[in-house]
């Protein structure tokens, strides 16, 4: 029988180099798994790559690694890493047929393990962040709740009729892109986006699908489109500023277990009675998403919002149709 009981670190902020961040098993400090896969390092030469953490430290994706377990690191880690290695092998269609319940665990253990390192540094007395994330109840509720369903990396768990996140997987058109590998994470809106190849898979993590249906039309327009790289870094904006607005925490309920089960049912609420689902849109803000997105074209706020009401857009033309960029 699997062992269906879950790990709760919130409770007592057990966010420490000796507890498996999966199981909470204590461990050494030498049991630790790589946040990005290794075959991913591998395929994309990221081993001395550095990468900026939250604190403005500087790390290297070789280096950023997370205590965990020997059992959790190869009955969950290695062969899920596995079998995406494999999707991402087959390119687009390969992700695009891989199973979301996955994608979602893939995804946020590269995110969790991102936020994870954060909260074990906050945990060290010497360290005063200008920012605790660790500090903050409305995040931490947050975390919480997210981390309930991101164990089902660890035991079997069914959700009920939803998936916790939304997707967008997008196709960069090979002929305009130079860039083999990409990532993008905001640790407060939840939201990651990665790029392997020519495919961007971009997801906001505790939405329950809600900013995937809400911008189901954008995805209906590009479908099938291979986009300038100008169109992705748009189209993240627009997931990115939806993940900023997006204010509401799924909960999550786990069904009374008896003893002859082998899974948890897990039934989800959002309360939109005292909270609207998304705070208003602000066109400014909204901007200057877009302008950070567009920086490597060095497109400013100004020109984005020249016709105030109609912000700047590669992606869409006047009338809403599919715009074709050749050429920035
Ligand atoms: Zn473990």
């Amino acid at each position: 029988m699997p062992d269906l009981n879950l790990y709760d670190p919130f409770e007592k902020m057990q966010f420490t180099d000796t507890n498996c961040f999966l199981c909470g098993t204590n461990i050494t400090s030498e049991h630790r798994a790589p946040v990005f896969g290794e075959w991913l390092q591998r395929k994309y030469n990221l081993q001395n790559k550095e990468l900026l953490l939250l604190d403005k430290s500087v790390t290297t994706f070789s280096q950023l690694t997370i205590p965990c377990c020997d059992h959790c690191h190869t009955h969950y880690l290695l062969p899920l890493e596995a079998e995406v290695e494999q999707a991402a092998a087959a390119g687009l269609a390969g992700i695009q047929a891989f199973d979301r319940q996955k994608l979602f665990q893939w995804i946020g253990k590269m995110y969790y393990g991102t936020l994870v390192t954060e909260l074990i540094k906050e945990a060290n007395p010497l360290v005063m962040p200008e920012y605790a994330v660790s500090e903050d109840p409305k995040m931490l509720g947050k975390f919480r709740s997210f981390f309930q369903v991101l164990q089902s990396l660890r035991v079997p768990m069914v959700f009920s009729d939803f998936l916790p996140c939304s997707f967008f997987i997008l196709e960069v058109n090979p002929q305009q892109d130079e860039l083999p590998f990409e990532y993008q994470d905001e640790l407060t809106t939840m939201v990651f986006s990665i790029k392997l190849g020519s495919v961007v898979i971009a997801c906001t993590l505790l939405d329950n699908g809600i900013i995937e249906r809400a911008l189901g039309k954008l995805t209906q327009i590009t479908k099938g489109q291979q986009l300038h790289p100008i169109q992705v870094a748009e189209f993240k904006a627009r997931v990115f500023y939806a993940a900023y607005i997006f204010n509401v925490v799924p909960e999550y309920f786990i069904r009374p277990v008896k003893p002859e089960d082998d899974h948890l049912v897990l039934d989800t609420l959002i309360d939109d009675v005292t909270n609207e689902i998304f705070n208003p849109w602000d066109m400014t803000a909204y901007a200057h998403m877009l302008e950070e997105m567009l920086k490597p074209w060095s497109i400013r706020e100004t020109e984005i919002l020249k016709v105030p009401k109609q912000p700047l857009s590669f992606l869409l033309t006047e009338d809403n149709t599919f715009k074709q960029v050749e050429k920035v």
